[in-house]
């Protein structure tokens, strides 16, 4: 049976970046025997304009029947003084609750090509290749209780809770592993387990779930130190699981490794494998509709879902080679620009990869 795949744009560049992820999906059907069905809902702003809600009843029930999503990405500044129940972002929140998608999955791949593009010394970030998987559906963000209180007469107090149970670890420890696996079977456990109790319980469960996976090799680092030595010394890691609070921190360093947010996918997974592919990078209001958005992170974001949750790892790895033979023959978006080139359009940019895959 074809795989459903569900294309949500968005707003901003959405459009223009999900019009390249098509074309290279197109180039998979007709000439690597791709079996797949497209559908297309709306979210975001684009959705609150038409239905008056950035995640409408219809959207949502399509999202759940496909087997996989393509999120363009939402918002725009037309939309932020609407109420936060209302808002682009507000309806991507909700789509990732509503999924269940707990497991976040980041790369940082330096490209060879764009070395000049990373703040760091060409030595220190040649060859990079991290995969961080982050806890995202629990954690300090949505542990109870939590609140701001304004004490009687006194100073402000505010709290927040670090929670994490047993099954919650198990799951993102087996998505760490089963991830680690499809790597290089290295994977790194990152807590502050010498200060937090939920961390010492994150620790224990880790190394328990290690046992389903003799093959992986497990280590573990307190956070300050990876985060030192993602800076230090980044080619030390393959793959790293950690937390919701650690995840969002630990992920923008190694992001930023790369230097190019135009460059970077993500993926988020539920217990079934289900997941949902999106750039990082948001809606760019400033360069929509411009033709000059990079559409990379966008056809990167195809290649995760290939691999990840139709089980076409062969053909992600086409998508890759194609991106990396993109790079090659010297095309350049303004935002991976260096000095002696010509910038490349979105459209010249999406077309050459698509055209790899002939
Ligand atoms: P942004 O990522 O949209 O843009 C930051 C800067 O990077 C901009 O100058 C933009 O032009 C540039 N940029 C981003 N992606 C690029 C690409 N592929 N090619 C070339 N240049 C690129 O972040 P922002 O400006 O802080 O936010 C804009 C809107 O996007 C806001 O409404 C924000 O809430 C939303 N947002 C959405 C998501 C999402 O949908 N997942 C994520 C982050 C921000």
């Amino acid at each position: 049976m074809s795989a459903r795949i569900l294309l949500m744009a968005g707003d901003g560049v959405g459009d223009e970046i999900c019009r390249e992820a098509v074309r290279v999906l197109n180039a998979l059907q007709k000439h690597h025997g791709l079996d797949i069905e497209l559908d297309s809902a709306l979210v975001g702003g684009a959705a609150y304009e038409a239905e008056g809600d950035p995640l409408p009843e219809s959207s949502l029930a399509r999202a759940r029947a496909a087997d996989a999503i393509l999120f363009g990405a939402v918002g725009g500044p037309q939309w932020d003084t609407l109420d936060r129940p209302l808002r682009p972002e507000s309806g991507l929140l909700r789509l990732r609750a509503e999924l269940g998608l707990f497991a976040n999955l980041r790369p940082a791949i330096l490209y060879p090509q764009l070395a000049h593009a990373s703040s760091l010394r060409h030595d220190v970030v040649a060859g990079l290749n991290i995969m961080i998987v982050r806890e995202l559906t629990g954690g300090i963000y949505f542990g109870q209780p939590r609140a701001l209180s304004a004490a009687d007469g006194g100073a402000r107090e505010a709290f927040n809770t670090m929670r994490y149970s047993e099954a919650e670890i198990q799951r993102i420890a087996r998505a760490g592993f089963e991830t680690a696996m499809q790597r290089s079977k290295r994977l790194c456990s990152v807590d502050k387990a010498n200060v937090l109790e939920v961390s010492q319980l994150w620790r224990e469960v880790v190394t328990e779930v290690g046992r389903d996976y003799p093959e992986v090799e497990l280590s573990h680092m307190y956070v300050d130190n990876a985060a030192m030595q993602l800076v230090r010394s980044p080619k030390q890691f393959d793959t790293l699981v950690t937390g919701n609070l650690f995840g969002d921190i630990l992920s923008d360093i190694a992001a930023m490794l790369t230097g190019s947010i135009g460059m970077l996918p993500s993926a988020s997974l539920d217990e079934q494998g289900k997941g949902m592919y999106e750039p990082v990078h948001g809606s760019a209001p400033d360069i929509a509709g411009q033709g000059t958005v990079n559409p990379l992170a966008m056809i990167l974001s195809v290649a995760m879902m290939l691999r990840y949750s139709l089980g076409r790892g062969d053909l992600a790895e086409k998508v890759e080679h194609a991106v990396g033979d993109a790079l090659n023959r010297g095309l350049r978006t303004r935002d991976i620009m260096d000095d002696e080139r010509q910038v490349a359009s979105t459209d010249e940019m999406g077309g050459a990869v698509a055209d790899m895959l002939q």
